[in-house]
């Protein structure tokens, strides 16, 4: 409970319960340049063949028009594997984690 109300203080996000079951990963992205939540976003969301969800920092496209951070978009299917992957990682390694 404290780390997580630290990491809520830290980063600024409402609450880190936010996440919902097609969306787990909400509010626990945080931006590497500027320490922003990335939040989700539908690209292309009018051609089925071309849509994509991405997740992106959400202090990207603070004013319609301008780029705010520079930090780029990470594709949701490439999150997801890096989660799993890390997550294997962690598992092969368990005595190493946990102390
Ligand atoms: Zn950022």
């Amino acid at each position: 409970m404290e780390r997580r109300k630290v990491f809520v203080e830290i980063y600024g996000v409402y609450k880190l319960n936010y996440a919902t079951l097609d969306n787990h990963f909400a509010r626990r992205v945080i931006c590497g340049s500027c320490g922003s939540p990335f939040g989700r976003k539908v690209w292309n969301s009018t051609n089925e063949i071309h849509r994509r969800s991405v997740w992106i920092c959400n202090k990207r496209y603070v004013v319609k028009g301008e780029k705010g951070c520079q930090n780029r978009h990470i594709d949701d299917k490439v999150l997801y594997q890096t989660f799993i992957n890390i997550f294997n990682a962690i598992i092969e390694n368990k005595d190493y984690f946990i102390y």
